[in-house]
C-alpha cells in the first residue's frame, strides 16, 4: 500500500484513478488486477487490488471521519450532497463514455438516464434526510422524540451491472444519514465508482467521509466487511455472495441489507395490450439481459399465446446485437467470459434437460461476448431455466389457463424481487398486484420507480428495504427520548 504519484488510466480521452480513496488521498496496492472492456476486450486497465491492509486503512479512515460528518446533522451535510449531485450531472458524458467501455451497457441508455439517476440519488437524499430526521409529539403527560441517530462507518458493495448508478443509491442515503461509507466496486467494472470518488472529492466532502476500496470480492469485500468498525453493511449482488456476507454481519451482530437476484414473472392476461407487453418483453434483451428486475419468465394466458409469441418473435428478430457505442446496437455483450460460460451452461442444460430452444441458444457471431436472444420453453417448472437465475438473455415461456394458475406460477420460485403484469382490467390489476410476491410489481409499465417508495426483495431475492426514508432507517440507529411534562423549563 502506497501513497505518492497517482496511477491513471485513460479510457475514451478521460483520465480515471485505478487507485483506492482512501481519506482523501488516492493510495495504490502493490497487487493489480486487469480490467477489460467487454465489446472491444482492450485492456482498460490495471486496478489496485487491496486486500486486508487497505480494507483496515479504509475502515479507520471512515471511523476517524464519522464524528464530525455525524455531527454537522442532516441540513449540515445536505449542502455537500447537492454539490456532489450537480457534479454528477455535469459528468454525466464523462462517466457515460468510461462506463461503457468497462461494461458495455449502451451509451445511450447511460447518457439519457443511467448515470443522471446518480445525480437524482443525491438530490433527493440530500433533501429527504434533512425531512426525516427527528419527530416528535405529545401523549400520556410526556413530550416525544425520535432522533435519528446517525449508524457509523457503513461498508457499501455493488454489482458490476450499472456500477455507479446502483453505488449512487447505497452510498447518497449512507451519507445523508450521516454515515461514513468505504464503497467496494466491483472488479469486472471498478473504474465508474473511481470517477464518484473523484467528484466526492470536488464536491469537498471531509477526508475519509467517502472512499474506495478497489479489489476482488473474496479479497477487498471480505476483509472489508470483517472489520469491526463497520456498522452497517449494505450489498448489492448474487444471492450466493449474499449469504457469505450475511454469516459475516451475523458474527459482528451488524445490521445487513441485500438486494439480491430476480427471477421475475412477465405475466401476459389476454385482455392485455399484447403488442405492448410483447415489445416489453423483447426489450428485456437489450442489455444482454443482465438486468435483476427483469421479468424473465414471461407467462402467457393459454388463448392468446400463438399471437402473442408471434408478435414476441418478430420484435425480438429486430435485435441487432453490437458495438454498444453504435446508434443501431439494441443488444450488447455479456460482461466477462466466467458470466458467457455461466450462460451458455444453463442454455445448454436446459437443452440436454428437454426444455425447448424456441429461439437462439447458442453464442453469437457479433462478437466475441455475445450470446443470442434466447427464448426456451421449459419441459417442466421445475426446470432449472425456470427455478434459476440466468442473468443474460436468456428468457422462458410458460402459459396458463386463469388467474390462479397466473398467481400460482408467478410465486413458484424462491426468488421475489420484481413481477410485471399486463392486462386491460383494473380489477385484476389489483388482486394479481397484491397476490404476487415480490418487492415490487408493476402493471402495464416497468422500471419507473419513485425514489421514495421502498425498494427491495422476498425470499433470496434480498433482505431489507432501501429506498426513500426505509434506507435512512437503515443507516440510522433510533433513539426515543421521552420528557415528562413540566419537569423542564
Ligand atoms: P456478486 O455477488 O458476484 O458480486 C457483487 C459484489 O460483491 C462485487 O463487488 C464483488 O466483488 C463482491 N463480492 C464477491 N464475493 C464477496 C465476498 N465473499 N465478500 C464480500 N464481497 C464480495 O454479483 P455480481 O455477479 O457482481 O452481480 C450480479 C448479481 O447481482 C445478480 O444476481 C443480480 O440479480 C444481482 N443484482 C441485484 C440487484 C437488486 O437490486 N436486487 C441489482 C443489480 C444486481
Amino acid at each position: 500500500m502506497t501513497t505518492g504519484t497517482e496511477s491513471t488510466a485513460t479510457v475514451r480521452g478521460q483520465e480515471v484513478s485505478t487507485e483506492h480513496y482512501i481519506g482523501g488521498s488516492r493510495v495504490a496496492s502493490e497487487a493489480t488486477f486487469e480490467d477489460r472492456a467487454p465489446y472491444s476486450r482492450e485492456l482498460l486497465a490495471d486496478v489496485a487490488r487491496g486486500g486486508k491492509a487497505e480494507a483496515e486503512a479504509a475502515a479507520q479512515a471512515a471511523e476517524k471521519a464519522f464524528p464530525e460528518w455525524a455531527a454537522l446533522g442532516a441540513a449540515g451535510r445536505s449542502p455537500y450532497l447537492h454539490r456532489l449531485a450537480d457534479l454528477i450531472d455535469e459528468n454525466v458524458e464523462r462517466i457515460a463514455e468510461v462506463e461503457c467501455d468497462d461494461m458495455a451497457m449502451l451509451i445511450r441508455s447511460l447518457k439519457a438516464r443511467v448515470i443522471g439517476r446518480g445525480a437524482r440519488n443525491y438530490r433527493s437524499y440530500a433533501d429527504l434526510a434533512v425531512a426525516y430526521e427527528e419527530r416528535d409529539w405529545s401523549s400520556n403527560g410526556t413530550w416525544n422524540r425520535v432522533q435519528r441517530m446517525p449508524a457509523g462507518p457503513a461498508a457499501v458493495i455493488t454489482p458490476w451491472n450499472a456500477p455507479f448508478m446502483l453505488s449512487t443509491w447505497k452510498t447518497a442515503p449512507a451519507l445523508a444519514a450521516g454515515c461514513t461509507v468505504v464503497l467496494k466496486p466491483p472488479e469486472w467494472a471498478p473504474l465508474s465508482c473511481s470517477m464518484l470518488a473523484e467528484l466526492a472529492d470536488e464536491a469537498g466532502l471531509p477526508a475519509g467521509v467517502f472512499n474506495v476500496l478497489q479489489g476482488i470480492g473474496e479479497e477487498a469485500g471480505a476483509a472489508l466487511v470483517a472489520r469491526p468498525e463497520m456498522r452497517r453493511i449494505s450489498f448489492t449482488g448474487s444471492p450466493e455472495t449474499g449469504r457469505l456476507i450475511a454469516t459475516t454481519a451475523a458474527g459482528n451482530l451488524v445490521p445487513f441489507t441485500a438486494e439480491l437476484g430476480g427471477k421475475n414473472p412477465l405475466i401476459v392476461f389476454a385482455d392485455a395490450d399484447l403488442e405492448a407487453a410483447a415489445q416489453k418483453a423483447a426489450g428485456q434483451y437489450d442489455d444482454a439481459g443482465q438486468v435483476c428486475l427483469a421479468g424473465t419468465r414471461l407467462l402467457v394466458e393459454e388463448s392468446v399465446l400463438d399471437e402473442f409469441t408471434k408478435l414476441f418473435k418478430s420484435k425480438a428478430a429486430e435485435h441487432v446485437l453490437g458495438d454498444p457505442r453504435d446508434d443501431a446496437t439494441t443488444v450488447s455483450p455479456l460482461i466477462h467470459p466466467d458470466h458467457l460460460s455461466r450462460v451458455e451452461g444453463f442454455v445448454d442444460r436446459a437443452r440436454d434437460a428437454g426444455d425447448k430452444i424456441v429461439i437462439g441458444g447458442r453464442p453469437s457471431d457479433a462478437g466475441e461476448l455475445f450470446y443470442e436472444p434466447t427464448l426456451v420453453e421449459p419441459a417442466s417448472n421445475d426446470s432449472e431455466i425456470v427455478q434459476r437465475e440466468v442473468f443474460g438473455p436468456v428468457l422462458t415461456l410458460q402459459t396458463f389457463a386463469d388467474e390462479a394458475e397466473a398467481i400460482e406460477l408467478a410465486n413458484s420460485t424462491e426468488y421475489g424481487l420484481s413481477g410485471i403484469v399486463y392486462t386491460a382490467s383494473a380489477e385484476r390489476a389489483e388482486r394479481v398486484g397484491r397476490a404476487v410476491r415480490a418487492g415490487t410489481v408493476w402493471v402495464n409499465t416497468f422500471l419507473v420507480r419513485d425514489l421514495t417508495a421502498p425498494f427491495g426483495g422476498i425470499g433470496i431475492s434480498g433482505i431489507g428495504r432501501e429506498g426513500g426514508d426505509y434506507a435512512l432507517d437503515f443507516y440510522s440507529d433510533l433513539k426515543t427520548l421521552q420528557i415528562l411534562d413540566g419537569t423542564t423549563e
